[in-house]
């Protein structure tokens, strides 16, 4: 597996960063995930866009233009034969020989990307759903940026695993529901589907994105706004987004079935358009 790293592509098991990268004294750094069908990077263009805004947010510079990401990612991916992929990237600030919370004047970031195979979700998922709970959610208040400082989406996934759930969706402190530990939440009511805001509370995900859009091109209703706890619990349905796992099925919520306990219809409509657009997307 080969990595890049601050200019070079090497093996995975050669790449080494330095003890005093920022990253790794606080976390103090952003990423992407971007899906790849067929050797295309989807979305690119927002992916992109949304690394940009986490820099710009972040004050860490921006080592490259869109082409020169572009052209680094499809390297990777090229150095790859499997089918479907998707690349991990991250910027730290970079190396400061003295830890100090202040970051020293023009440190040069970390640059970091790498690709694994993208398996297609197990049928057990597709045809029985996930569980999860809901749990306070712990996170700061700037969601909307990807950062690699992701300790307590770690905590809130145990929490959830060791009441017996896959994952956990996360009640923000004003009684809302924000999102998964690592994807959008969606609920469907009376034929509504319905997602929270984009906010300083959640991550504008590109697969909610992209669901919006299949949304409206099929004429489902789509609404955008705050969900509750009871809402949450009174749903037809409930959805998970995220890029590796597109929308996923929630048949159980703190131990109560979802609607019939089975993934619900409309799920069952929007991968079919998903799978579609995909398609669409590999041949464009
Ligand atoms: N929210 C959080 C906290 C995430 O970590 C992720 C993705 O990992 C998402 C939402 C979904 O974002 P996307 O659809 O862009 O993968």
């Amino acid at each position: 597996q080969i990595v890049y790293l601050n200019g070079s592509y090497l093996p995975m098991m050669e790449s080494q960063i330095s003890t005093q990268d920022r990253g790794f004294l606080f976390g103090d750094g952003v990423y992407e995930v971007i899906p790849v069908y067929q050797g295309k990077l989807f979305r690119f263009d927002a992916h992109i866009q949304r690394l940009k805004n986490s820099l710009q947010a972040t004050s860490i510079t921006n080592p490259f233009n869109d082409s020169e990401w572009l052209e680094m990612l499809e390297n990777l991916v090229a150095k790859h034969d499997w089918q479907d992929q998707y690349i991990y990237l991250q910027v730290t600030r970079g190396v400061q020989m003295q830890r100090d919370h202040l970051p020293a004047d023009c440190l040069t970031p970390t640059i970091y990307a790498y690709t694994n195979p993208l398996k297609p979700v197990v049928d057990n998922i597709i045809q029985n759903g996930i569980k999860v709970v809901s749990l306070d959610d712990i996170r700061w208040l700037r969601c909307d940026i990807k950062a690699t400082t992701l300790l307590p989406n770690v905590m809130m996934k145990l929490a959830a695993k060791s009441q017996g759930a896959d994952d956990a969706i996360l009640i923000t402190r004003e009684g809302n529901i924000s999102e998964g530990t690592a994807s959008n939440t969606f609920i469907v009511k009376d034929g509504n589907l319905i997602t929270p805001p984009n906010s300083n509370e959640i991550l504008p995900g590109i697969t909610r994105m992209v669901i919006e859009s299949i949304a409206a091109e099929h004429n489902i209703p789509m609404i955008e706004k705050n969900i509750t706890l009871d809402d949450l619990n009174s749903a037809d349905e409930i959805w998970l987004s995220s890029s590796t796992k597109e929308a996923l099925p929630v048949t159980q919520l703190n131990g109560q079935a979802v609607g019939s306990g089975k993934p619900g219809a409309l799920w069952l409509q929007m991968r079919e358009h998903y799978q579609q657009h995909k398609q669409k997307f590999i041949e464009s």
